[in-house]
């Protein structure tokens, strides 16, 4: 299924159930502006070589628009567009002041030097510099960036227009960055879960878990849990996956893994097909690596109690129809993995007031927001008898829609 199939699916039952007006929910869904130019390098051997860069800004009803700008080969437009309209319900689902968008350089930054990667993220910037900016589109770090290819934007983007850190967030902490941001898509798995699990009497230290991905949402949920006191058994990255039914030590296998690379190999565990890693009997199980993961074929495989999406897009509609016949919670990515973009909204407003905070605070700023994000979510799922997917598009749809009308049609 397309990706921008699957996350318009949920879309259109969020608009079925609010009653929306066809003109208006083809207005909501369709994007404001799709942007795409060449970008052409010389490569360090002088020989050209020219990548296509996207931007599609999705809807900026509710503030300017944010997403992340991803480099990899099979960026596309089909893509774009369906992360761009996710940043827009996610944003909207947390109640951040933002719409939503995406971008992306189809190229291979593994096969790049860091001097083309530099000339490249220049040549984008360079193209599409007044369409963005802090008050009309903030750019963020995706997959194959990082908050180094960020501090090149500001600087190209600062040629143009003025020193303005808040064009972009993800920055390293000397541009302007916050502290707390690292941690942040993590550190917010970790809050929903104790939300929805306090709900139900019960604590992250209660349950078992296996983790799809060691990166850095993988990496830190894990952490979080360990710390929280929950048994993590299960955890794969690119290479493979490792096992141990008492409980993985997550600060040795984070410092085993940095060292060599993967997980795999860890001495205190048992080897694991890559592949296997969701089909552990565990309580909960966190998708933290690519979109894709979960189909009709794959979801029957599931044998946890709670899926909890810390990577965008895993689970296609027909493995959600799985998982319902199952009774298997979902925690969708547009409210459990938005984290991330809390904190982005946290640095870009500490940039706008050239004003920073300590790390406490922003932790409880995030909390704060996931716990409301939580009961507003609980509240819809309650007033339409429904999961917990659909209750977030429609609390998001409900608010880019009002905002929509106020600013007229
Ligand atoms: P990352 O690049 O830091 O880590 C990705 C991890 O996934 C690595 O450990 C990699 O080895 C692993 N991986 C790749 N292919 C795999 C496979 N086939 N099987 C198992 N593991 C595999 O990326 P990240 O920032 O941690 O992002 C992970 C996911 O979370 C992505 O879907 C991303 O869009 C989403 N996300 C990230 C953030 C954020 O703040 N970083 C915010 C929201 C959502």
């Amino acid at each position: 299924m397309k990706a921008t199939e699957s996350t318009n699916h949920y879309f259109r039952k969020a608009v079925d159930l609010l009653g929306i007006d066809e003109h208006v929910a083809l207005r909501l869904i369709t994007p404001y502006r799709e942007i795409k130019v060449e970008c052409p390098l010389l490569r360090d051997d002088g020989t050209p070589a020219t990548f296509t860069g996207f931007r599609v800004q999705h809807d900026n009803s509710r503030g300017p628009m944010k997403g992340g700008i991803r480099y990899h080969h099979e960026v596309d437009p089909d893509e774009v567009n369906a992360l761009a309209a996710l940043m827009t319900w996610k944003t909207a689902v947390v109640n951040l002041p933002y719409g939503g968008a995406k971008g992306g350089i189809n190229c291979s930054p593994s096969k790049l030097s860091q001097g083309e990667l530099e000339r490249v993220t220049r040549v984008f910037i360079e193209r599409i510099h007044d369409l963005i900016g802090p008050h009309i589109d903030i750019p963020a770090p995706d997959m194959g960036t990082n908050s180094v290819v960020m501090g090149w934007i500001v600087d190209e983007f600062a040629k143009y227009n003025g020193w303005s850190p808040g064009v972009v967030t993800g920055k390293p902490l000397e541009l302007g960055g916050s502290l707390g941001r690292d941690a942040a898509t993590g550190r917010g798995l970790l809050y929903a879960m104790q939300a929805h699990f306090a709900a139900l009497g019960r604590k992250v230290g209660d349950f078992t878990y296996a983790i799809q991905g060691f990166g850095n949402v993988g990496s830190w949920v894990a952490r979080l849990i360990h710390e929280s006191g929950g048994r993590v058994v299960a955890v794969s990255d690119v290479d493979g996956a490792v096992s141990n039914p008492s409980g993985l030590d997550i600060a040795d296998l984070y410092a085993y893994s940095r060292k060599t690379g993967s997980v795999v190999g860890f001495p205190e565990a048992d080897a694991l097909a890559g592949e296997d890693l969701i089909a552990q009997k565990v309580d909960v199980l966190i998708p933290a690596a690519l979109g894709g993961v979960f189909t009709a074929s794959t979801a029957p495989r599931v044998k946890a109690q709670f899926v909890v999406e810390g990577a965008n897009n895993p689970t296609d509609p027909q493995a959600d129809a799985v998982f319902a016949a199952n009774k298997i919670t979902v925690f969708p990515d547009i409210f459990a993995n938005a984290g991330g973009v809390t904190v982005s909204y946290f640095e870009w407003v500490q940039n706008l007031q050239n004003y920073y905070w300590d790390e406490d605070r922003v932790d409880n700023e995030l909390h704060r927001t996931m716990v409301k994000a939580y009961a507003d979510l609980s509240a819809a799922a309650k007033e339409f008898g429904c999961d917990f997917r659909t209750a977030a598009f429609v609390v998001a749809v409900r608010r880019v829609h009002q905002a929509t009308k106020l600013r007229g049609l």
